[in-house]
């Protein structure tokens, strides 16, 4: 496996950054999941730019433009001829010394790793998946707004060691007001009354790329999406719910807290655009293999 590292495609031995690295150090930096599907890299100029704004939003300045850091990643795919994948870039703070002060880190490092995906097992796509909500709180968006991607995950570990606790794969994690935000790892979906329902970014939770695809995927079936905040009681009461993200892809929700969403298995709207999603994912995307 070659890993990009600093514009040079390095040995996996050898891409190691310092441990004085600001990212290691307090998860000072940015970082994008991207897939690769059929030797497309899919909504890869989507994913840069949401990795910008992160690194905007963090005032940290990326050592290379976008166009460059797209040219880099296809670079990195094609360099471990990949034709499905996953992508993960990554900008830290670089080095610095101690304390927190992000000017005296001078040199952001950036990787790229193209490596293959370890997902779900196939019956979680086909039977739903049974979810938990955790205790644990998405961060607030007046504190840290999750909308940036940023490497400080302790909030949604934290949801995760509780989801482990419970024996279940995802979990939703709700707002500090008590409003469904989204998952550890995904956006969330309800459908009621064939109507789409996800909670808005404003709550606390990533712009996801699969969230857009889906809202695009149902729009053009006629299935309107609507923003709102909504409660617990509306996902216990829904029709159907799944969760989308790049490495789950749309995972179909049969039952929460040990309540039954609908028929309790993966309803009809859900199904539709699992089928959509499958079929797009292999058309669009930037070509690796020209
Ligand atoms: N929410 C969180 C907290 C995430 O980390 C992710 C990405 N894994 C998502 C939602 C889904 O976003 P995307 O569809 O862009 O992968």
């Amino acid at each position: 496996m070659l890993v990009y590292l600093n514009g040079k495609l390095v040995p996996k031995e050898e891409a190691k950054v310092s441990v004085f690295d600001h990212g290691f150090l307090y998860g000072d930096g940015v970082f994008e999941g991207i897939r690769i599907y059929n030797g497309r890299i899919f909504k890869l100029r989507e994913h840069i730019e949401r990795l910008f704004y992160s690194a905007l939003a963090i005032a940290l300045e990326p050592p290379l433009t976008q166009d460059e850091l797209v040219e880099a990643t296809i670079e990195t795919v094609r360099a471990n001829n990949l034709r499905d994948g996953y992508i993960r870039i990554v900008i830290s703070r670089g080095e610095g010394d101690l304390g927190l002060d992000p000017q005296k880190c001078k040199s952001p490092n950036v990787v790229i790793i193209a490596d293959k995906i370890a997902i779900y097992p196939p019956e979680v796509y086909h039977n739903g998946m049974k979810i938990i909500t955790v205790s644990t709180r998405r961060n607030s968006p007046q504190a840290l707004n999750p909308n940036i991607k940023s490497l400080n995950y302790l909030n949604n570990i934290l949801a995760k060691i509780e989801a482990n606790r419970a024996n279940v794969p995802e979990a939703i994690m709700l707002s500090i007001d008590g409003y469904v935000a989204e998952a550890t790892g995904d956006n969330i979906f309800i459908v009621k009354n064939r109507r789409l329902i996800t909670p808005p970014l404003y709550l606390g939770a990533l712009p996801g790329i699969t969230r857009q695809t889906v809202i695009e995927l149902a729009e053009k079936r006629g299935i309107q999406t609507e923003e709102k905040t909504f409660t617990l009681y509306e996902v216990y009461t829904a029709d159907e719910c799944f969760l989308t993200g790049t490495a789950a892809e749309i995972v179909p929700v049969v039952e929460v807290d040990g309540r039954k969403i609908g028929k309790g298995i993966p309803g009809d709207i859900t199904l539709l655009l699992m089928e959509d999603f499958h079929q797009y994912v292999k058309e669009e995307g930037v070509e690796v293999y020209k």
